[in-house]
C-alpha cells in the first residue's frame, strides 16, 4: 500500500519502470540523457545536509553503496567532529515511504494512481497553465526550501518565475533566515554575516543571544569548547537551555524583553567609555542618533523591563567594554520574533560601537538553520533577484537578463509575496495553485490547522518531496518524487559563507529524480526549455551563478570547479578572480576569512548604519484565559524540523522523547496538580496539542516550552511576524494547560493516531 494519503488511499494504478519512460523522454522530446553523476568506488566526500554548519563527510561505498559515514578531520568546519544526525546521514535515505513514483489524487473518486513521468509533468503543466489562464497572474505560487543545492534552488527560482510567469515565490528559509538577512542588509548594505567559525575559539568574551548551540548547532559549540583564551560566555535567553547552564553568565531576561536589554547595555557601554570612536567615525553613520536613543534606556528602566537585576547588567557591561574581542552571536530566539529585525540590530550596533567586527575573535554573527539557508538567501529568486539583485531596480534587471541571456521582459519588476502573503492569498481565494517543493508547511508554519484548512483550499496542490507521508503531501493532488541528499549534487553555502559540495554517492530509490532533473522536464513540458538551454548540470548552473556574482560582495568568480572546492575544504565567499590572481593561479585560498577587516562595508557611502526602533509590545500577552507564554525551539540535538528525516533512523528515534512534551515550571505544576509524565491539553486561542508533561526548573513562572518538532506545536502559535523582514514570531503565544482525565495507554494511542490523521 502506498503510505499516502492515509484516511483513504487506494492505488488504482501502476506505471513502468523509469528506464522506459526516460528513454521515451529522450525519443519524444529530446531532452538528452538527465544528469546523473558518477558514482564513487571507496569514498566519497560531501557536506552533511542537514544543518547550517556545514560538516564535512566522508561517505564510505561498497560495491557502490553507501554503508558508512565518518566525518572528516581535514574539513575546516567540523575537524573530524559530527553531531548524530550526521553520522546517521545514509540511513534515512531507504526508508518505507520514500517517494518512488509520481501520484496522481483523484478527488472525485478518492482515488490514488502511479502515472509516468511524462504524464505526471504534463497533467502539471496543464493545470498551472489552464488555473493561470483562468484567474491571473496572481493565482499561482511555489514554496521552496533552505534544505536543496543552490543550483537547484536557483532553477526553480528562475524556471518559475521567468520562464512560467508565476509572480510569487518564498521559501521555508522565510521561517528561519529573514531577520538575519534584512538586518544585515539594512545595516552593512548586503546580506553579509562577517564571521568565520575560527572566531568561536578567538574571543575572550562570547555572547549568545537567542541561540543554543549545545543542542541547535552542537559542533560549533565543539569549537566554543576548543578556546584556550579562557572566554566568558554570556547566555541570553529566557529558559536556562544546555548552553545557558554551560555560560559564565545567564541573562534570564523575561521573554521579548531582548530589545530593551542590548539598549540598556549599549548605553553603559558607551557610559563606560568603550565606544571604539576611530572606528565609529571612519567606518559607520548614525551613532549620534543611536546615542541620543539610548538615552531613555537607563539601568533602572532596563533592570525593571527585562526582570533582571542592576549588578547583573553591569557585570555584563563591564564584559562587553573591557575586552578587547567580543563576538555576539544569535539565532532563532532572535529571529522568530515579531520585531526581530531591530533586535538583530541592536546586537550589530553593540559590536560596531565597540569596533569589534572583522577582527579575530569578533563580529555581529547569525548564525544560519538549515544546510543552503545562505544558498537560498542569496539565490533562491524570491525575496530579492537572483544573486541578491533587486526586482525594482532596472539596470539590475538588465544585468541579469545581460549574464543569464533571459529577454528582460520575463523578469518581474517586483518580488511578489512573501510566505505569510501566499497563506493569506490563498485564504482570500486569490491563489488556487501551490508548488510545494522540499518543506512541510501543514507542519511547520505558524498556525498550521490553518495552514491545513488553506492546503485544502486549492484546486492544486502539487508536493515535490523525497517522503509521501509528510503532513503537506498528504494534501497534495500530484506528488513529484525527489532525489534526497546524497543522491544529486551541488553546493551548499554554509552559516560562515563556506560554498562546500554535495556529492551524489546513492541512488534514488524507484522513479524519484534529481530536483534539477524534475526542473528540466517541467521546463521542457512548458516550452521555456530554451532559456536554460545551457544548464544541463548543475554545475552548468552553479558557472551562471559565478557570472552573476561578478563584481559582487560574494563574487565567487575566482572558484574553479566542484573538484576544487572539495580538495581546499571549502571556499568562503568572496572569492573573485582577482582574489584567486593575487594569491597565484596554483595556491589555495585561505580556510578562514572573515569580512570588513578594512572597515569598509557594501553601503555606496562605505559606512555601516546603526539602526533602531521603541521595542513594540508583544502581540498577544497571557491573560486570564490563556494565563502562559509558549516558548518553542530545538528539542534534542537528534531531531532535525518536522523530522520527517530524523524519524527514520532507529538510532536517532532512540535519542529523543517518543512522546510529544511540554516543560513547565514546578511551582505552576504544583497549583495545576501536575505531575511529570501526566498527559495535559495544551490549548491556544488557535488550537490544540495533548502532550506529556515535564516539570522543570528551567522555565521562569508563567512560562512553558515545547519542542517545534511534534506536529501539534505549531496548532499553538499565531502568524504573527516581524514588519521588515516578514518572518513569523514562533516564540511568544499564549495557551492554558488542563490536566487530561487518565485514559487507558492503548486509547491514547489510538486518538493520536486518529489526530495525525485529522480525523475527529
Ligand atoms: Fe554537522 Fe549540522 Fe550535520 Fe550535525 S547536522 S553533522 S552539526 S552539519
Amino acid at each position: 500500500m502506498i503510505p499516502w494519503l492515509s484516511n483513504a488511499p487506494k492505488l488504482i494504478a501502476k506505471t513502468g519502470p523509469l528506464t522506459d519512460q526516460l528513454k521515451q523522454i529522450e525519443t519524444h522530446r529530446g531532452l538528452g540523457v538527465l544528469p546523473i553523476a558518477k558514482v564513487p568506488d571507496a569514498t566519497a566526500n560531501s557536506v552533511c545536509g542537514y544543518c547550517s554548519t556545514g560538516c564535512g563527510l566522508q561517505v564510505h561505498l561498497v560495491d557502490g553503496k553507501p554503508v558508512n559515514v565518518t566525518p572528516r578531520a581535514d574539513y575546516p568546519v567540523n575537524r573530524g567532529m559530527a553531531c548524530t544526525k550526521g553520522w546517521e546521514a545514509i540511513r534515512v535515505l531507504d526508508a518505507a515511504d520514500r517517494a518512488t513514483v509520481p501520484l496522481l489524487r483523484d478527488r472525485n473518486t478518492n482515488t490514488v494512481r502511479e502515472i509516468p513521468w511524462l504524464e505526471a509533468v504534463s497533467h502539471f503543466c496543464r493545470r498551472i497553465k489552464g488555473i493561470q489562464q483562468r484567474y491571473g497572474e496572481d493565482s499561482v505560487a511555489f514554496l521552496s526550501t533552505g534544505q536543496i543545492p543552490t543550483e537547484e534552488m536557483a532553477f526553480l527560482g528562475c524556471l518559475a518565475k521567468f520562464g512560467m510567469g508565476i509572480k510569487h515565490g518564498d521559501g521555508n528559509t522565510r521561517q528561519c533566515m529573514a531577520t538575519a538577512a534584512v538586518a544585515y542588509k539594512q545595516s552593512f548594505g548586503f546580506d553579509s554575516p562577517p564571521f568565520t567559525y575560527e572566531d568561536f575559539e578567538q574571543s575572550d568574551v562570547l555572547m549568545f543571544v537567542g541561540a543554543n548551540p549545545c543542542v541547535a548547532h552542537p559542533i560549533l559549540w565543539q569549537r566554543v569548547l576548543r578556546n584556550r583564551r579562557n572566554p566568558t560566555i554570556i547566555v541570553v535567553d529566557p529558559r536556562k537551555t544546555e548552553t545557558a547552564m554551560a555560560a559564565t553568565e545567564h541573562v534570564q531576561a523575561k521573554p521579548k524583553s531582548d530589545l530593551v536589554l542590548l539598549y540598556g547595555l549599549a548605553r553603559e557601554v558607551d557610559r563606560r567609555g568603550a565606544v571604539d570612536w576611530q572606528f565609529v567615525h571612519q567606518s559607520t553613520v548614525g551613532f549620534e542618533a543611536l546615542r541620543e536613543f539610548i538615552a531613555e534606556y537607563t539601568l533602572d528602566r532596563t533592570a525593571q523591563e527585562t526582570g533582571l537585576s542592576t549588578e547583573q547588567l553591569h557585570r555584563i557591561a563591564d564584559h562587553l567594554s573591557a575586552s578587547k574581542r567580543v563576538s555576539f552571536w544569535w539565532t532563532m530566539g532572535v529571529n522568530q520574533s515579531y520585531q526581530g529585525v531591530r533586535t538583530a540590530q541592536a546586537i550589530i550596533n553593540l559590536a560596531l560601537m565597540t569596533g569589534n567586527i572583522g577582527r579575530p575573535g569578533t563580529g555581529a554573527n547569525s548564525i544560519t538553520g538549515q544546510c543552503n539557508a545562505m544558498g537560498s538567501r542569496l539565490f533562491s529568486n524570491t525575496s530579492s533577484l537572483i544573486g541578491h539583485h533587486d526586482f525594482s531596480s532596472a539596470e539590475h534587471r538588465q544585468k541579469i537578463s545581460q549574464r543569464l541571456q533571459i529577454p528582460e521582459e520575463k523578469i518581474p519588476t517586483d518580488s511578489g509575496w512573501a510566505y505569510d502573503q501566499i497563506m493569506d492569498g490563498i485564504d482570500t481565494g486569490r491563489v488556487k495553485a501551490l508548488w510545494v517543493i522540499a518543506t512541510n508547511t501543514a507542519h511547520s508554519w505558524t498556525d498550521s490547522m490553518r495552514a491545513k484548512r488553506l492546503l485544502e483550499k486549492l484546486d492544486f496542490l502539487v508536493v515535490q518531496d523525497m517522503y509521501t507521508t509528510t503532513e503537506t503531501a498528504q494534501q497534495a493532488d500530484l506528488i513529484l518524487p525527489a532525489a534526497a541528499w546524497g543522491e544529486k549534487e551541488g553546493t551548499f553555502i554554509n552559516s560562515e559563507r563556506r560554498i562546500g559540495t554535495m556529492k551524489r554517492i546513492a541512488k534514488s530509490p524507484g522513479q524519484a529524480l534529481s530536483d534539477f532533473s524534475i526542473f528540466r522536464l517541467i521546463a521542457q513540458e512548458w516550452g521555456c526549455d530554451s532559456l536554460f538551454a545551457k544548464w544541463k548540470s548543475p554545475a552548468d548552473v552553479f558557472e551562471s551563478l559565478k557570472i552573476i556574482s561578478e563584481g559582487m560582495p560574494n563574487d565567487m568568480t575566482g572558484i574553479q570547479s566542484y573538484e576544487q572546492l572539495d580538495a581546499v575544504g571549502g571556499i568562503q565567499w568572496p572569492w573573485s578572480s582577482l582574489d584567486q590572481n593575487s594569491i597565484g593561479a596554483d595556491r589555495e585560498p585561505s580556510q578562514e576569512r572573515r569580512l570588513f577587516a578594512d572597515g569598509k562595508f557594501f553601503h555606496p557611502d562605505g559606512k555601516a548604519k546603526f539602526l533602531f526602533e521603541s521595542p513594540r509590545d508583544m502581540p498577544e500577552t497571557p491573560n486570564q484565559e490563556f494565563p502562559f507564554l509558549l516558548l518553542t525551539g530545538r528539542g534534542t540535538v537528534s531531531q532535525w524540523h518536522t523530522q520527517t528525516r530524523t524519524s527514520k533512523s532507529p538510532v536517532l528515534r532512540a535519542l529523543y522523547p517518543s512522546d510529544p512534551y511540554i516543560e513547565i515550571h514546578p511551582e505552576d505544576a504544583l497549583r495545576l496538580g501536575i505531575r511529570t509524565r501526566d498527559w495535559v491539553l495544551v490549548e491556544s486561542p488557535r488550537g490544540k496539542a495533548r502532550v506529556q508533561a515535564f516539570v522543570v526548573s528551567t522555565l521562569q513562572v508563567g512560562q512553558v516550552f515545547m519542542p517545534m518538532h511534534d506536529h501539534q506545536t505549531n496548532h499553538l502559535t499565531l502568524q504573527h511576524i516581524d514588519p521588515y523582514s516578514r518572518q513569523p514570531s514562533f516564540k511568544n503565544s499564549i495557551v492554558r494547560i488542563v490536566q487530561e482525565p487518565k485514559t487507558p495507554k492503548r486509547e491514547r494511542r489510538r486518538e493520536r493516531r486518529r489526530e495525525r490523521r485529522g480525523e475527529p
